[in-house]
């Protein structure tokens, strides 16, 4: 049986069970996956639990490191130059 444990404030949580996927920066239970286009229709798909998650938009999740590269291409201005292009990170 795999064992899900969650750190809080007030110690460890522990859940077991066959839940899924455990999220991939912590052990909990994955409730999301990294919503991140990596190219080719695919995204990134890392498994995130709801700590872990970064909600950019209704139902989609980045995880912490796209979540980061999300942050810096919209305060450079990529999302007026996303909305324009239709399909996003072709051009480099
Ligand atoms: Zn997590
Ligand atoms: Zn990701």
């Amino acid at each position: 049986m795999p064992c899900y444990v969650k750190h809080t404030k007030n110690g460890n949580t522990f859940l077991s069970g066959k839940l899924g996927p455990h999220c991939a920066d912590c052990s909990w239970v994955s409730g999301y996956l990294c919503d991140y286009p990596v190219g080719k229709g695919k995204t990134c798909d890392r498994p995130l639990c709801e700590d872990h998650a970064n909600e950019i938009a209704p139902d989609i999740h980045y995880c912490t490191a796209h979540y980061r590269e999300w942050e810096e291409f919209r305060s450079s201005g990529g999302v007026e130059k996303e909305l324009k292009n239709v399909i996003p990170f072709v051009k480099k």
